[in-house]
């Protein structure tokens, strides 16, 4: 069965609820080619008014992060079942801003992994390497430790079902991209490292790109038969640039 493109947007630390509903309203006005699934991922606190205004929207919602348990004494973390409550359907695990400054490891990624499964969300577990990692020719290295940890103990099911973002961290949010050639060839070790564990299911893994993705550069990407969409920082802030990215996504 052929691969349904992915284009996720990850709004960050941005938009209050009011801006949300424009953001949101702005893109359910622009149109939804076939062959593509939309995500948006609000910050938490805008993720009530963004189910609001995605009713009856073809559009998904997901967060940012999510903890692995599911209630108790964990001041100022939100569980998976809050997830659930609140619409999401996909939660981003993993992501670097959060292994570099909120202290996420492998081992609370696939924690994270693990309990996003369990209350019925798909996590879309990001990896990628760091700058001094890729100019020591460390990539692989630290990909597949990455995604080692990241896919350990999942069913043929959820593997199928799972979604990773390569973002190599040195591309994210700096205007300089990966070329489509180095992301299809890290993406093509990830999918070999899923075959490894589950071979049927790593062929239904949709394994997206991540990293200063535009409507201009889109097609570098998705001319790749492996590569199946895109994670989208700052161009998923905008609606125009937002559904330039979209149109690009269905494969010919
Ligand atoms: C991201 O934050 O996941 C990301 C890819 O950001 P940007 O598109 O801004 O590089």
């Amino acid at each position: 069965m052929a691969r349904l493109s992915l284009i996720a947007g990850n709004w960050k630390m941005h938009k209050t609820t009011a801006e949300t509903r424009v953001l949101i309203a702005a893109l359910r006005a622009a149109p939804l080619p076939d062959g593509v699934e939309v995500v948006v991922c609000p910050p938490f606190t805008a993720l009530a008014a963004a189910a609001d205004t995605l009713i009856g929207s073809a559009l998904h919602l997901g967060a940012q992060d999510v903890f692995w348990e599911t209630q108790g004494a964990f001041t100022g973390e939100i569980s998976p079942l809050m997830l659930v409550d609140l619409g999401c359907r996909y939660v981003i695990v993993g992501h670097s801003e959060r292994r570099q400054w909120f202290g996420d490891t492998d081992d609370t990624v696939s924690r994270k992994v693990h309990a996003a499964f369990a209350a019925g969300l798909i996590p879309i577990t990001c990896v990628g390497e760091r700058l001094e990692e890729r100019e020591a020719e460390q990539t692989t290295q630290v990909v597949t430790r990455q995604i080692t940890a990241a896919v350990a103990g999942l069913s043929a099911d959820q593997l199928a079902a799972a979604v990773i973002a390569y973002e190599p961290v040195w591309a994210i949010g700096t205007g300089r991209s990966a070329s489509g050639e180095d992301a299809a060839r890290v993406i093509g070790l990830i999918r070999f490292l899923l075959a490894e564990r589950h071979r049927a299911a790593a062929g239904q893994t949709r394994i997206l790109y991540g990293g200063s993705v535009t409507a201009e550069n889109i097609g570098q990407f998705m001319r790749h038969a492996d590569i199946d969409g895109a994670l989208v920082g700052g161009a998923s802030l905008d609606a125009a640039k937002f559904a330039g990215i979209i149109r690009g996504a269905p494969r010919d």
